[in-house]
């Protein structure tokens, strides 16, 4: 039987086509993909997710305690009310996704064990070829698709970031990273030690608080932290006055880019006093003596990186209870049972958790080509972190660092939409972001202000990211309430979109032209 590795290799090989491809059905994918059904129904899709499931970081995420760090009523979609507590268990996330699936009946549309190897324009038939590895089948087929929607994500999902510390070959425990949690992993009795101050640890680290001997937070850098219940006074009220749910939704989703809106403002306008208040709400959760000045006080503004948010404080009961203890300093070396810290110091660990971040994956590391030449992404520019010069027919969702991602998956699909249903009208076969003759030679920036914004995987992987520019077209402007106005009025006719109207050499030119297409789903 002749594969279809070798039916690509013969180039006998007729890919299926789609008017659009959405890559990966994470949250963004799925919510894409809703949105594309119900604002472009004439369009044909798939979604070609790599895993076996849906869900994306809340599929891989598997510790102990994997919970969102933000709220739901934003981390969920504007079309589909959150009916929960404001912060959601992994398993809440991946059921609502479900749920999100089977109401947009994407099922059908969905390939697991799909992973895209390769994407390649082609200017003469104005689409993409993409090479997809097939899991189930282990075998390579070829899909066309006129418009790519990139919703893989933004950090590597096959291994999460681990420095290399002097020592680390010969420590005889286990070092494990969240990204990758062994099923089953007994901590009874155990020292454990987790590197690292952020959302990840302040989660793990009241789950495993009962689990083990002892859990040691080690940190190089203190965190801002903000612990609540996990619950909304407001929410709470309109659910007892029986308000539709669709309200409570839409109300709380107001309410919570508000406050959050206020506290960036803040951040800016007062950082001091907001430094103490964050701090002063850590000192009060923890035992009189305890060294907040040293554990709790980061040495930046606050929200320069995401505040993580403590429901219920439960971080800081653990640690008030004694199951679980902080150390700030620096690794000088891993022996035999421990590490060795800088101070001269030792922490005796049974099991080490690297809870240190990702490794940034831009556009998923797949190789992108333009008709066969390279694409250097960096080596681009920015429109308004959704488009690409010189890239044509692809958008990336790429969410907030300080308001929930979804809204601007939602915002982007708004846009996506949109501009699919303008070109589908108009005829066009292409359409790429252009610097006009006002953007020649303006300033090119790395793609985020690091002083507004710096966690370290955007840090270290700043040289392989698009530029930005000096105005708001070139920028992801980070900013929810600009943005919320700004994309949905975005010009279409602008000079800054470059359509192409040539006929393609294939049944017929144009979005949603393709009547020979196979509608998905
Ligand atoms: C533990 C944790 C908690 C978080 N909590 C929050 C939070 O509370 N609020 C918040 O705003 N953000 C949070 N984030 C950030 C979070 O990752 C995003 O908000 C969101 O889940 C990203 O969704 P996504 O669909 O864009 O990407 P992902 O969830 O990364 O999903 C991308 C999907 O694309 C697939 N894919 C990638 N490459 C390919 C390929 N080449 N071919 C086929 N498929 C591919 C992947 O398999 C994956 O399923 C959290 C992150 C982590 C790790």
């Amino acid at each position: 039987m002749v594969s279809d590795r070798q039916n690509i290799a013969a180039g006998t090989q007729q890919p299926e086509k789609f008017d659009v491809i959405i890559v990966g059905a994470g949250i963004s994918g799925i919510g894409s993909a809703t949105l594309l059904r119900k604002h472009c129904p004439d369009l044909s899709f798939a979604i070609l997710e790599a895993l076996e499931g849906h869900g994306g970081t809340w599929l891989i995420h598997k510790y102990p305690g994997t919970r969102s760090d933000s709220d739901l009523f934003t981390f969920g979609y504007g079309f589909k009310p959150w009916t929960g507590q404001p912060i959601a268990s992994r398993d809440q996330i991946l059921d609502y996704l479900g749920d999100a699936i089977a109401d947009a009946g994407l099922g059908p549309s969905i390939r697991y064990g799909h992973s895209v190897t390769s994407a390649d324009w082609s200017s003469e038939t104005a689409s993409w070829r993409l090479t997809v590895e097939r899991k189930d089948a282990d075998d390579v087929v070829e899909m066309e698709a006129s418009f790519l929607w990139m919703c893989q994500g933004y950090y590597r999902h096959e291994k999460g970031y681990t420095p290399r510390w002097p020592g680390m070959d010969r420590f005889k425990g286990q070092i494990i990273h969240p990204q990758h949690w062994p099923e089953g992993l007994d901590l009874a009795g155990k020292n454990v030690t987790v590197i690292g101050s952020g959302a990840t640890a302040a989660t793990l680290i009241p789950a495993l608080a009962d689990r083990c001997a002892h859990v040691t937070m080690l940190q190089r850098t203190p965190t801002y932290f903000a612990a609540g219940r996990n619950a909304d006074a407001l929410a709470e009220e309109l659910r007892r006055l029986d308000v539709d749910p669709t309200w409570v939704h839409e109300i709380m989703r107001r309410k919570v880019v508000r406050d959050r809106a206020d506290l960036l403002d803040r951040a800016q306008s007062s950082p001091d006093k907001l430094k103490a208040m964050l701090i002063g709400g850590v000192q009060a959760l923890l035992p009189a003596g305890f060294d907040v000045e040293r554990h709790f006080t980061p040495p930046y503004r606050p929200l320069q990186q995401r505040v993580a948010f403590v429901p219920d404080g439960d971080l800081f009961k653990a640690i008030s209870a004694g199951k679980a203890s902080v150390v700030t300093d620096t690794i000088s070396t891993f022996d035999d049972t421990g590490i060795v810290l800088d101070s001269g110091e030792r922490i005796d660990a049974d099991v080490v958790i690297t809870a240190t971040g990702f490794d940034m994956a831009v556009m998923g590391e797949i190789p992108f080509s333009i008709d066969g030449a390279p694409v250097n992404f960096a080596q681009t520019v920015t429109y308004r972190g959704i488009m690409f010069t010189g890239i044509p027919n692809m958008a990336w969702v790429y969410g907030y660092g300080h308001y929930s991602w979804t809204l601007r998956a939602d915002l982007v699909a708004g846009f996506v939409c949109r501009l699919l249903d303008h070109m589908h009208k108009s005829g066009a076969s292409s359409v790429m972001p252009v610097l006009r003759p006002e953007d020649q030679g303006m300033e090119l920036k790395p793609w985020v202000d690091t002083d507004y914004l710096n966690p370290g995987y955007l840090l270290r992987s700043l040289d392989r990211l698009p530029r930005r520019g000096d105005t708001p077209e070139w920028q992801h402007s980070q900013d929810y309430f600009y943005e919320s106005q700004a994309i949905p009025a975005i010009d279409l006719t602008d000079p800054v979109f470059a359509y192409n109207y040539r006929p393609v050499q294939r049944e017929a030119a144009g979005m949603g032209h393709h009547e020979t297409m196979r509608k998905a789903g």
